[in-house]
C-alpha cells in the first residue's frame, strides 16, 4: 500500500502533498483502511451518510 493520507476532517485520501484539497485541514493520518470510490455524489447513499460533497476516494474507517 502506497503512502496515501486521509483527511482526518472529511475522511479524502491524499495521495499527493499534506493538505487536504476538499476541507483544507492539514490534520492528516496514514493510519486508515478500506476506501470507498464516490463518483456521484448526489446519487450515493454512502456520500449521504458520511456527509461527503465531492466526488473523490475517501477512507471507510480513520484510526487515531
Ligand atoms: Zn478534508
Amino acid at each position: 500500500m502506497a503512502e496515501e493520507l486521509a483527511c482526518k476532517n472529511c475522511k479524502f485520501i491524499i495521495s499527493h502533498g499534506n493538505r487536504c484539497p476538499i476541507c483544507g485541514s492539514e490534520d492528516l493520518t496514514s493510519n486508515w483502511s478500506g476506501y470507498v470510490i464516490i463518483i456521484n455524489v448526489d446519487k450515493s447513499k454512502i456520500a449521504k451518510k458520511e456527509n461527503i460533497k465531492t466526488n473523490g476516494v475517501y477512507a471507510v474507517s480513520i484510526k487515531d
